[in-house]
């Protein structure tokens, strides 16, 4: 640009002192000059000016160029028009850009980060009525109609306590329960199932790894980040959600020693605490404390605590206190009169719990205590076909993805049920002894495009025979067990 503009000055300053050279005068003495621009002879436009290359431009036109070279600077649009072959770079336009790039990244995370879902805060006013969280269970949970209907009310209870906060003078007690009954009758699972339908947060802890604090084992107060965990450390979640202690048969103070139990009674103590509500200090994203975590502060009035446990010989107890009431007076009964009673365990009382030996304190802390019935062939049978993700209904949605069909005689049911029952494990022997047999035909049938059905019978489980196998468009068919 500047190069041009002097050299525009230098020949008009040429023309100006006349000091051009003498070949080109008398070259362009024969033609008429004409302006470059507007084309115009020098007749009408008046004096030209010569540039190099027999190039001339009118006074006007030079003036105008001058006027837009002025104005350039200004505004660089009006430059890339009058100038169509000069790019020029715009500076500002580079720093807008600069930053921009940098920022885009940004924004996008940030984009990414709104559409995640906004954390679902319980709508405690909302909270439904007892029965129709019981019906919610029954979708899931076989069987333990008493448990379902008692957790059903205090779960409601619970959350209307913390929806009214403090209420003038009546105060009402916080609903935390305590949950007796044999190993895989679904104790477990009817919490965890009550706390997806309610949406809250729920942290499961084992009475057996906690220890008093200082002695090696967990804290007390970790069952509360773990829970804190289970919300994402959302502390007003967190406050709102539900702790559950298995096996809190264990903490049950021992017999006849003299030593510091430091994981039963102790434990115990240490629960009270958090059972009736206080503020506790837990890490976040941690187990433990340490100067590294930070820390928050978790208010567990809130949290309903629901502890859960076998406790084993606890009928022996019972039977004991029975035999002993009703062996006085004229009335006495037999000695053996609950020797086979199957409702034995719902006759507990909080006595039988301390002569077991639960502390009375703790007992105090879990108003509501309840008990599980042991599972029976007819409650197994059902466990595998009924609930919404029973056993059953996975298979035949695995095998269905390979366009085949899985059915179950009746009796294989039966047969599988009662495998369960020899185990003592309830409802957790059924997978394991379903597997076992879905083994071979999960391997087999999709070897063989040509099978459309596959009928379990009762013979398969009992190993006396195979699975019966339809194929596409045939008869049935008795396949060989692969196990004989
Ligand atoms: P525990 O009483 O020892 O805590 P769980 O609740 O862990 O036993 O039960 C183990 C499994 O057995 C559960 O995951 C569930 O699939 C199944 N189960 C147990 N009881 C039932 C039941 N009443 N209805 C449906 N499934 C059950």
């Amino acid at each position: 640009m500047i190069d041009e503009n002097d050299k525009i000055t230098t020949t008009s300053d040429d023309v100006e002192t006349g000091e051009v050279e003498d070949t080109k005068k008398d070259q362009t003495d024969e033609y008429e000059k004409i302006c470059f621009l507007c084309r115009r002879p020098e007749s009408k436009a008046g004096k030209m000016i010569s540039l190099p290359s027999n190039i001339y431009i009118c006074a006007d036109c030079m003036q105008k160029s001058f006027d837009s070279m002025n104005n350039m600077n200004i505004n660089y649009n009006d430059l890339m028009q009058n100038m169509p072959n000069i790019s020029m770079i715009d500076l500002s336009s580079l720093q807008d850009r600069i930053p921009n790039q940098k920022i885009k990244p940004k924004s996008k995370a940030k984009a990414k980060k709104d559409e995640k879902e906004p954390v679902k805060k319980l709508d405690i006013k909302s909270i439904p009525a007892p029965h129709k969280i019981k019906a919610s269970l029954d979708e899931y949970v076989i069987g333990q109609e008493h448990a379902k209907k008692v957790m059903s009310v205090g779960v409601y209870n619970h959350y209307k306590r913390v929806a009214t906060g403090t209420m003038d003078e009546i105060e009402i007690e916080k609903s935390n329960m305590l949950m007796i009954g044999p190993t895989g009758c679904g104790k477990t699972y009817l919490v965890k199932t009550l706390a997806r339908l309610l949406d809250v947060p729920l942290a499961i802890a084992d009475a057996t790894s906690l220890t008093e604090a200082g002695y090696i084992g967990d804290d007390i107060e970790s069952v509360v980040s773990k829970l804190l965990a289970a919300a994402d450390n959302d502390v007003e979640r967190a406050e709102q959600g539900i702790i559950f202690i298995d096996e809190i048969d264990k903490l049950a103070k021992k017999k006849n020693t003299n030593q510091r139990d430091v994981s039963g009674e102790s434990v115990q103590q240490g629960l009270l605490k958090l059972l009736e509500g206080s503020e506790v200090e837990v890490p976040v994203g941690a187990n433990s404390k340490n100067a590294m975590v930070p820390l928050v502060t978790v208010n567990t009035k809130n949290i309903l605590f629901i502890c859960g446990g076998a406790f084993p010989g606890l009928e022996e107890v019972i039977k004991e206190r029975l035999n002993k009431q009703s062996s006085m007076g004229f009335k006495a009964d037999l000695r053996d009169k609950y020797d086979n009673d199957p409702t034995l365990l719902e006759k507990v009382c909080v006595d039988d719990l301390r002569a077991f030996g639960m502390i009375p304190e703790f007992l105090g802390r879990l108003p509501i205590i309840f008990t599980l019935s042991g599972l029976t062939r007819e409650m197994l049978v059902k466990i595998l076909k009924e609930p919404k993700n029973a056993i059953l209904k996975q298979y035949q949605k695995l095998l269905a993805l390979d366009e085949v069909k899985l059915e179950f005689q009746d009796g294989a049911l039966e047969a599988i049920a009662e495998k369960a029952m020899e185990k003592k494990t309830g409802a957790r022997a059924l997978r394991a002894i379903l597997e076992q047999y879905m083994l071979d035909i999960m391997y087999e049938i999709p070897k063989d495009d040509s099978i459309g059905e596959v009928i379990i019978t009762r013979e398969y489980i009992e190993n006396t025979g195979g699975p019966m196998i339809l194929l596409r468009g045939q008869e049935p068919l008795l396949l060989e067990s692969a196990q004989n």
